[in-house]
């Protein structure tokens, strides 16, 4: 090992001892062979929209619907989210396509409702260092997809994810979506390094947002390919079927056939590295 972290840290490294973890979800495995990915809309914001994004995806082949119901938004007066309505949607979501549910919880008061309805409970970046609500997941029976925060070292990462392991709860995907740099055509800049940084110094699986991460559609898939050939072991993708009247992130989401392209790329380059799509 060439790269070593904190002594501190003891339950999210690797040790000889420890098995690379996978993590079920549903039929679908976090760490296995197969890339597992992630797609749907920012928000929930409607059922029609919900639905049409959840049938596009699994055409087009993605393992797991996202879509968030409580929303983390930057400023007070943007749109938060449907809240339980957008849980219920989730579920009927799930119900016809089969596909599990990720999607955030920004409160430890909410994580009993949402953990109720979710596959994943989604922590977001904003919410990485929220100690109560890390200690909070880290008693949920459901796996966390714990995001990079904005401005986080990759030790803080593996800080938070020890918050949740310590709680008893060991099913901790990590999701690197960008960090805060002085670039600014891009809305964050991707860590790509972290990934085989990460299957370096720890045995949880690690997939990459490449959404959040650029900001930009036409960026998310020359990045996604980037991230599987860096050993990425899934992918978290905003997808919605009419982006340009998305209540958030927009910009970034992909439409279907978009998404569709994006996946058929995604193939020669998982085989490359000896993934399967
Ligand atoms: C999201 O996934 O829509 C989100 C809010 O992500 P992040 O926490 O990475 O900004
Ligand atoms: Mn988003």
């Amino acid at each position: 090992m060439t790269i070593s972290v904190s002594s501190r840290i003891k339950l999210a490294v690797k040790r000889e001892d420890r098995e690379a973890t996978i993590i079920r979800v549903g039929d679908t495995l976090v760490g296995g062979e197969k890339i597992a990915v992630i797609a749907g809309p920012c928000s929930v914001e409607s059922r029609e929209q919900l639905m049409e994004a959840a049938r596009s995806v699994k055409s087009a082949g993605a393992s797991m619907l996202r879509g968030g119901a409580f929303k983390p938004r930057t400023l007070p007066y943007s749109f938060q989210g449907l809240g339980v309505e957008g849980l219920e949607i989730l579920a009927e979501a799930r119900e016809e396509t089969g596909l599990p549910i990720v999607t955030e919880v920004i409160s430890p008061a909410d994580v009993e409702i949402v953990e109720s309805y979710a596959d994943v409970l989604q922590v977001g970046a904003r919410n990485m260092q929220n100690y109560p609500l890390l200690r909070r997941v880290g008693r949920a029976d459901k796996p966390v997809l714990l995001k990079r925060g904005l401005s986080s070292t990759i030790e803080e990462w593996l800080g938070a994810a020890e918050y949740v392991m310590d709680g008893g709860n060991g099913d901790v995907i990590l999701c690197e979506r960008g960090i805060r740099t002085f670039e600014r055509l891009t809305r964050f800049t991707l860590d790509l390094a972290a990934v085989p940084l990460l299957k370096e110094v720890s045995h949880l699986p690690v997939v990459v947002d490449p959404s959040h991460g650029t900001g930009h559609r036409s960026l998310v898939a020359p990045m996604a390919r980037a991230a599987v050939a860096a050993g990425a072991d899934g992918l978290l993708i905003e997808v919605h079927p009419r982006p340009e009247e998305a209540k958030s992130d927009g910009a970034q989401s992909l439409k279907p056939g978009e998404f569709r392209s994006m996946m058929e790329g995604l193939g020669p380059v998982a085989q490359a590295v000896g993934r399967i799509l």
